[in-house]
């Protein structure tokens, strides 16, 4: 008998009848002889919407109001399935984050986990009930809501996963595990049997949308075993572990993300400490930034490029507009329409050459690099995001990771995938 915890996220549970099917799932786990905790997300778009409602009323809403508001998603859904589970036979007893102990920091809209007070759920799993845990909140030390930041419910999964020491955690989604990339932009992505926590960890952390990066940082430290796999399908999925006898890949995958913007401040005097003066003050305004490019100066001044999250634009602006006078100049540019693709691989420590293919590659497809970032095993390229699907696409192929299959529900239009590829998913 194994103890599993079971994580559903939006499009698993997006209509009365999907959440019947989740039921099932989680009766046939407990019918195989294991115990299971299940986590889930708010229906199909519901965070999206209720984040819309909170801006029709209020632009710049309140984030304790707002992660009180946004919990609310969880709280739907985790009644509805435990309703589900009861109809069909099965005790089952619904926790929101608060009742199932789940104490976070007092960082609203991204809060960290700091405890997982077990009892009520172990109680509740002894007395013969499937405990069903709302996803993504918690309760910080005043008693106030709190959530994870988007995708936070992966967070939660694994979470529980390890406060209840569970055997593994599965994180069932509307795809069948991890690909080498995302397989509705680049539809001959491949599906990974096992990737290492560090490669998930920085794929997952430039933008790839399976598994939100806090769960697996939080995995990796703790230990806990992911399973990615299907809610529609019996498949194996992909097993997030600690890296071990898994085939060592120079390349494992390749993400994109969309959701930041760049910032070019223009005519910048090339003297000391300005750098720190522009800096310090997008720090103050908590801008959180990822690349940064300086040119070299010509005739004593340069151009300073640097990229941020999208959302983070008003507080950018409202940095630069304190301190351009004190540098001296009055020009800065944004650009909202870029994507980073990012190439991740732990394999690429010992490998020369990434960088050189990558742009010969992107040359050749008349793909226009706009800004380059490296580490030891991630290569990152800013590109317009008008190119992303094709820059996906021509880097997995230049690097040998299509598969021979095609992924058959990539059917998405234009649209559809515009969508998912939109800014701040
Ligand atoms: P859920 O709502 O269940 O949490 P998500 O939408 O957060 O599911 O994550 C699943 C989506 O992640 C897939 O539909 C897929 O488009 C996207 N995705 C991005 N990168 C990858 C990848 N490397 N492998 C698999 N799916 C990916
Ligand atoms: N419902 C939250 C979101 O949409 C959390 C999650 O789905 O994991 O981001
Ligand atoms: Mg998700």
């Amino acid at each position: 008998m194994s103890l599993i915890v079971a994580k559903f996220g939006g499009t698993s549970v997006a209509s009365p009848e999907r959440i019947k099917n989740v039921a099932k799932r989680l009766i046939s786990i407990k019918q195989a002889g294991n115990e299971v905790v299940a986590v889930v997300s708010a229906m199909g778009k519901t965070t999206d919407e209720l984040m819309g409602l909170a801006n029709a009323v209020n632009t710049n809403p309140p984030s304790r109001e707002l992660d009180r508001l946004l919990s609310t998603g969880e709280h739907v859904s985790m009644t509805l399935l435990a309703l589900a589970l009861e109809a069909q036979g099965y005790p089952a007893k619904s926790f929101s984050g608060r009742q199932a102990g789940i104490e976070t920091n007092g960082t609203h809209n991204k809060a960290k986990i700091v405890k997982v007070h077990n009892e009520r759920i172990l109680e509740a799993l002894e007395e013969g009930y499937i405990p069903v845990v709302a996803g993504f909140q918690g309760i910080d030390a005043n008693g106030d809501i709190t959530t994870l930041g988007r995708g936070g419910s992966d967070t939660t999964a694994v979470a529980v996963a390890w406060g209840i020491n569970a055997e593994i955690c599965e994180i069932y989604s509307d795809v069948d595990g991890v690909y080498t990339t995302d397989p509705r932009v680049a539809p001959r992505a491949r599906k990974l049997e096992a990737i290492s926590y560090d490669d998930m960890l920085e794929l997952s952390s430039s933008g790839s949308g399976v598994l939100q990066s806090r769960a697996v940082e939080f995995a990796k430290k703790w230990g806990v075993v992911i399973h990615s796999r299907s809610a529609f399908s019996d498949a194996q999925g992909t097993l997030i572990k600690e890296e071990g006898q898994m085939e060592q890949a120079v390349i494992t995958g390749i993400a994109h993300d969309t959701s930041e913007m760049k910032v070019t401040i223009r005519h910048v005097p090339d003297a000391v400490g300005v750098a720190a003066l522009v800096f310090s003050a997008l720090a103050d305004k908590a801008v959180n930034m990822d690349m940064i490019i300086q040119n070299t100066s010509l005739d004593g001044a340069t151009d300073i490029s640097f990229t941020c999250p999208a959302s983070d634009l008003p507080r950018a602006r409202e940095a630069l507009d304190e301190v351009m006078s004190k540098i001296g100049t009055d020009k800065y540019d944004v650009d909202e329409d870029i994507a980073k693709i990012s190439l991740v691989g732990t394999g690429m420590k010992s490998s020369p050459g990434i960088s050189a293919k990558t742009f010969k590659t992107l040359g050749e497809n008349n793909i226009n690099i706009l800004a380059i970032s490296t580490s030891p095993i991630r290569l990152s390229v800013v590109i317009e995001a008008s190119e992303t699907q094709r820059a996906v696409q021509v880097l997995h192929t230049a690097f040998e990771l299509d598969s021979d299959s095609v992924f058959e529900e990539t059917q998405l239009s234009a649209e559809e995938i515009a969508a998912k590829m939109k800014k701040g998913r």
